[in-house]
């Protein structure tokens, strides 16, 4: 069978969801995977921020190997050792006192919304379940999560959306200033925002957010999805700006490719969910979490996120200095190994271009570049990366 009568197959029988590139990948190895073809690409994007280790990393196909000749799923009626090892971990490394366990970031935010709707309604404020996000935001495609989402193209079509989400400008303080009323109960965003174009916050922009939540007794809920389990050049990337949320959602990473996502709280908030508050079936299994666990120990033992921060550093200033030499670059902008970079043409064209020199990269936005390559890789990838990107530019400009 070749690449071409694979893809002719996926198209007849596939929801068409997706608008995928020519390619069937079929291998990985670290940063590097294989297309049916034999032909190598460099991943820059792992599987958009989830192959924070690569592919098939030793240790966590190790673990994942032994875990699968033993325990898969017993639901959450019992207990198991990796859910709980994985729970005490999170914890350890957070500001967060509990997890709960689901399957995916928009599942976790849906957590997130139940369980600051559960606190308000618990303490009497039965009229406070207002939740104000940020326009460009993306916190996923189910229904509590899109409403959530600030952006249309997310939504067209599935209206009627839920009630109970406001929208202010993502780094616009005066803003939420005035959106806030005695009806919300949570503020929720992420830190940097991912598929909005990775967009940054000027530097007392979280912190003041938190200070307008205290003020007014309202919860900060940060979807950690994207920028968490290292992304940022810090383990969470609150830890940048100085402050703390009361509620933390994560996904992506955190399995290495695995599907699991988390959703932490401090005590007091936690305690909203009782039992029988919340639950799912697959949420934590020992199968999942045993290689969760994997991937975060190994990130410890190898200290992964000091070199997310490094090679976020080498890579940002590789292209800066291409910024220099090409006028199509407006900009280059992010934190750690979550970079954009935004072009004044539709960057398409350009992720073809790399494709076809062997680079996965990945455009969002239309004009955007984002870089999200695993968090082992090696300068001398970005270097290739860097040399490639800098004839496709040359190239395009022309
Ligand atoms: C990817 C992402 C989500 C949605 O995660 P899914 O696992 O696709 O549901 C939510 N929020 C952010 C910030 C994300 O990057």
């Amino acid at each position: 069978m070749t690449s071409q009568d694979l893809k002719n197959k996926a198209d007849a029988v596939m929801m068409q969801t997706y608008a995928r590139f020519p390619v069937v990948l079929v291998k990985g190895k670290g940063c590097d995977v294989w297309d049916m073809e034999g032909r190598v690409y460099k991943d820059f994007i792992a599987g958009i921020a989830v192959c924070n280790l690569g592919h098939a990393h030793p240790v966590v196909s190790e673990a994942l190997q032994k875990q699968a000749g033993s325990l898969w799923h017993v639901s959450n009626l019992y207990y198991t050792i990796p859910q709980t090892a994985l729970a005490e971990w999170l914890t350890g490394h957070s500001f967060a006192d509990r997890v709960f366990f689901c399957n995916s970031g928009a599942e976790a935010n849906e957590a997130a919304i139940k369980l600051c709707r559960k606190y308000f309604h618990d303490r009497g404020e039965k009229e406070r379940f207002r939740v104000i996000s940020m326009t460009q935001s993306f916190h996923g495609r189910t229904m509590a999560a899109l409403s959530a989402t600030g952006q249309d193209k997310i939504k067209q079509g599935f209206d009627p959306v839920l009630d109970g989400f406001d929208f202010v400008a993502f780094d616009d303080m005066d803003a939420l200033k005035q959106k806030m009323a005695s009806s919300t109960a949570a503020v929720m965003l992420e830190p940097v925002q991912g598929e909005g174009g990775v967009r940054c916050p000027s530097p007392d922009y979280l912190k003041t957010v938190r200070n307008i939540c205290d003020d007014n007794g309202t919860l900060l809920v940060f979807d950690e999805i994207q920028t968490g389990m290292g992304r940022t050049g810090k383990l969470f990337a609150y830890e940048h700006f100085g402050i703390v949320p009361d509620v933390m959602t994560l996904a992506k990473a955190l399995g290495n490719g695995l599907p699991i996502g988390a959703m932490l709280a401090r005590e007091e908030v936690a305690s909203a969910f009782s039992p029988g508050s919340h639950a799912t079936t697959f949420g934590g299994t020992p199968i999942v979490t045993s290689a969760a666990l994997a991937v975060v120990k190994t990130m410890e033992v190898e200290k992964i996120v000091t070199h997310a921060a490094q090679m976020g550093a080498y890579f940002t200033n590789k292209l800066k200095s291409l910024q220099e030499k090409h006028a199509v670059i407006e900009d280059v902008r992010g934190y750690g190994l979550l970079i954009g970079m935004e072009l004044n043409i539709n960057g398409d064209a350009v992720v073809k271009a790399c494709l076809a020199e062997g680079f996965l990269i990945n455009c969002i936005q239309d004009a955007i570049l984002r870089f999200a390559p695993p968090l082992i890789i090696e300068k001398t990838d970005i270097d290739m990366l860097v040399d490639c990107l800098d004839n496709v530019l040359k190239e395009t400009a022309n």
